[in-house]
């Protein structure tokens, strides 16, 4: 993260800017301050040596931004910057931006993660938004909603996508993009092209949600300014990467099994057995005595404000103290149930800065003295009504994020403090709803259950009770609202059910039923972490394929035995610069650490060609599939290159890693890749850098030239593995992911399984081992194939791990050599799947 110095005449006016930015920007940002003259720093004036020790102290690998007051204020931080080293003073922006407004945008944007350009140059235009107001009045503020473009399409260029990440924009990918669009100098509009919703400003995360953007809607992004292609570049590369989310991980909501008969929102009370029928949202069974949970509106003074700046004044540190305590809360989760679950608090502090909350408020203060609840109160009912109004049900439910992020800023500005409620023994939790927040302070210890009278499955608290294990069931009817407290409630969150004062015969079989759960739990998450063997013991290494720290750690708790791909585009893609040598280290370093000691395969970068990166300058290419693309491109970079193998040797002093080369076509390639490895290294050990040396360096067999000289190739590589999805396009000739070609993009192709099989005889020949980390590796049908063919390593999604395990627990390796001999000899894909799938369904019978 960029840091900032602030430079004043006046200690007490940059130590007051820097509580003012805080409170905006949060804890985690580094602000040095270099002000003052004279022994205490009391008198005014400034010091060119301090500010020199105050950058130093502050430094930071994605920069240091220098704000100043004025005169002899810019002389001194000149003069500083003659007095520190060569290596920090590169990282030294100054910014020509006014010191107050200009550190308050620098803060706001760098907490953001922005490069140091965009900090600066929000912090540069801070002034413009006062201009506007006091030169254009209050009506001068643009609307939020909807945008019209000046003339439409003009000067502004577009693109086009489809969603396929689960939900579409709902808050964390939204999230996601609000904060990549925040990044670029450009104007970004999006339109929902499938219900003809928009254009809305792409930098707002509330007015992105009015778009209703839903799984496999078309949106537009259209953009204009200095930065636009890259925005719309890097736009398009965010939506089309599924937002980070892992790929084959389907809505959760859809893994839930819904009882046919129950509408979703509206469930059936069925009181006359004392039974209860809701929705089931968390599996489990739990019996407890019920406490109704009651979250109290927040306290609402009617008076108007006195001093509109000081009404001002306190929403905002209100804001920043709600900012800080979500920040904490998001950490606590983070460790608790993951980065996925836990990012819905990412887009809870993203609302905090929300434009569409904060301008209205404002507008309220300051034109009709409201006071600063009942002016944020007024703009959060306004969003929370906008998002009522959508159609889409999942979307409709973010309303209760803008309710829960508002509610917990009126209580800082009521000064109540929203406490964990600690029970004594178990219970089943009964609420109307429960926000995100109120379930990540649930004191896990006794709840035994959740029941709640709204909220549907994709409810944040249903998302977040089934990460917590906790089972829970929604939709009650509003009679349970009714029972005393205390009440013994039975609750089964597979079927929905909840009884009220169950018989002692029903209390024994859901305790019997509870106990079974438990078992199944314990043993399926101890089966995932067991290793996967055949039944005639042959050992399967089961690894997994990530594409960023989400994916690592849930290979970590889906059992994988490490990494066996690790696909680095995403630390390069998405950004104006190429990542840092540090950047990068700490990057894989915390991957290899969520791996806790299993190894993690790098693959190096696998760009260029079809995915052009802004900062490397390309010539178009005729055939970008056939271009310079992957270790050709690395090859053709070496600064790029050399950077990459640095941190890769660095991070693997720390946590054990492995080296892979994408795109492999020849030998030479390999001994160049491999010469510049060993150079990294001499320099490594020159500058006396601790970094993994020797390490095992394998290549990706994706291109057919590489499996048929496999033989060639063994001796100079530690491992191989197969990339089936290249592998087949460039068998088949079909470029993947055209959907005109989709019958031809069948990696069971018969010649496609000819050349794994090519591929593991040579390596084995040579005493190397051979992995497959495309997408085939963790087809159900293509396991007994994969196994009898002789791979020694299946690379596949994070979620697929456990049922790949079970499955290669459940056949024997002889029986799998014989199927993928007769699949050899087939001559049609569709044949060697009807083939497998016969040979699954002998294992399930
Ligand atoms: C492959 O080609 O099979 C592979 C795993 O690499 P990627 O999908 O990243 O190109
Ligand atoms: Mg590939």
């Amino acid at each position: 993260m960029v840091s900032l110095v602030l430079v004043s005449h006046s200690k007490a006016l940059a130590e007051s800017l820097e509580g003012l930015i805080r409170q905006m920007a949060g804890e985690t940002l580094k602000i040095g301050v270099a002000a003052g003259a004279g022994p205490d720093h009391n008198e005014f004036g400034t010091d060119a040596t301090d500010i020199a020790r105050v950058i130093t102290e502050v430094d930071s690998p994605d920069g240091i931004l220098v704000l100043m007051d004025l005169g002899s204020a810019i002389l001194s931080a000149e003069m500083a910057l003659e007095l520190i080293p060569p290596e920090v003073r590169q990282r030294v922006r100054f910014c020509p931006g006014p010191l107050v407004e200009g550190g308050i945008a620098a803060g706001v944007q760098a907490s953001l993660g922005s490069d140091i350009e965009t900090v600066c140059q929000e912090a540069h235009r801070a002034l413009q938004p006062k201009a506007e107001q006091l030169e254009g009045g209050p009506e001068a503020i643009p609307p939020a909603e909807t945008i019209t473009p000046t003339q439409e399409g003009q000067d502004y260029q577009q693109v086009e996508v489809v969603l396929k990440n689960a939900h579409g924009l709902h808050a964390r990918p939204a999230a996601r993009f609000v904060q990549l669009a925040s990044k670029f100098d450009a104007e970004i509009l999006v339109t929902n092209l499938t219900n003809q919703k928009g254009p809305v400003s792409a930098k707002s995360l509330n007015a992105l949600a009015t778009l209703g953007a839903l799984r496999d809607h078309r949106i537009r992004i259209m953009a204009r300014g200095k930065q636009a292609t890259e925005a719309l570049e890097a736009l398009r590369r965010l939506v089309e990467e599924r937002f980070g989310e892992p790929a084959g991980v389907l809505a959760e909501p859809k893994a839930i099994s819904m009882p046919p008969k129950v509408p979703e929102g509206e469930a059936v009370a069925q009181e006359g057995h004392g039974i209860l029928v809701g929705l089931p949202v968390s599996d489990g069974v739990a019996v407890a005595p019920l406490y109704h949970y009651e979250s109290l509106p927040p306290v609402i003074p009617t008076e108007d404000a006195a001093d509109p700046e000081a009404e001002w004044k306190r929403l905002q540190e209100a804001i920043g103290k709600v900012r800080h305590a979500i920040q904490m809360r998001h950490k606590e989760m983070l460790a608790r149930v993951g980065a996925e679950e836990a990012a819905i608090f990412e887009a809870h502090v993203l609302l905090l800065d929300d434009p569409d909350l904060l301008q209205p408020a404002r507008q309220l203060i300051f034109d009709q003295r409201y006071n600063a609840a009942r002016a944020w109160k007024s703009s959060v009912e306004a969003v929370v009504a906008q998002y009522q109004r959508l159609e889409d049900p999942y979307l409709r439910q973010r309303a209760l994020d803008v309710q829960d992020v508002g509610n917990q800023v009126l209580r800082a500005l009521s000064g109540e403090i929203h406490e964990k409620v600690i029970f004594e023994h178990p219970v089943i939790l009964v609420a109307d709803e429960l926000t995100p927040t109120e379930t990540a302070q649930l004191d896990l210890e006794h709840i035994q259950g959740i029941v709640t009278l709204s909220g549907g499955p994709t409810s944040h608290s249903a998302i977040l009770a089934r990460s917590l294990g906790i089972p829970a069931v929604t939709g009650l009817s509003p009679t349970i609202k009714r029972l005393r407290q205390n009440t013994l409630l039975g609750l089964d969150g597979f079927q929905g059910r909840v009884w009220v004062e169950p018989a002692e015969e029903v209390q024994r079989e859901l305790e019997t039923k509870r106990k079974r759960w438990l078992e199944e739990r314990q043993k399926l998450q101890e089966t995932s972490l067991q290793p996967a063997m055949t039944r005639d013991g042959l050992r399967i290494e089961v690894v997994a394929n990530a594409g960023n720290l989400a994916d690592a750690q849930l290979a970590a708790k889906n059992g994988a035995e490490g990494v066996g791909l690790l696909r680095t585009e995403f630390l390069f893609l998405t950004r104006q610069t190429p990542p840092s040598e540090e950047e990068q280290f700490q990057a894989i370093r915390d991957i290899g650490l969520a791996l806790k000691g299993k190894p993690v395969i790098v693959r190096t970068l696998d760009v260029g060609g079809d995915k052009p990166l802004p900062y490397i300058p390309m010539e178009p290419e005729a055939n970008p599939f056939l271009g310079v693309r992957a270790l050709r491109l690395s090859l053709q970079q070496p600064d790029l290159f050399r950077t990459q193998l640095r941190a890769i040797l660095r991070a693997g002093a720390i946590t054990p890693l492995r080296i892979m080369f994408p795109m492999v076509a020849s030998l030479e390639e390999v001994e160049q890749a491999r010469e510049f490895l060993a150079q990294v290294h001499n320099e490594l050990a020159q500058e006396g850098i601790a970094h993994a040396w020797p390490i095992d360096t394998g290549i990706m067999v994706e291109i057919p030239s590489a499996a048929i000289k496999a033989d060639a190739l063994a001796p100079v590589v530690d491992f191989f593995s197969i990339g089936t999805n290249d592998l087949t396009q460039y068998t088949l000739a079909a470029e993947r992911g055209n959907p005109r070609l989709a019958y031809l993009a069948d990696a069971l192709h018969p010649a496609v399984l000819r050349l794994i099989e090519e591929v593991v005889q040579a390596a084995h020949a040579a005493g190397k081992w051979v992995g497959v980390c495309g997408e085939l590796a963790g087809e159900p049908e293509a396991v007994p194939i994969l196994v009898g063919l002789g791979v020694d390593e299946l690379s596949i999604n994070p979620a697929g791990i456990p049922k790949v395990k079970a499955l290669i627990r459940a056949m024997a390796s002889s029986d799998a050599q014989v199927l993928s001999k007769k699949a050899l000899a087939c001559a049609k894909a569709a044949e060697v799947r009807k083939l497998s799938t016969e040979f699954l369904n002998t294992l399930q019978g």
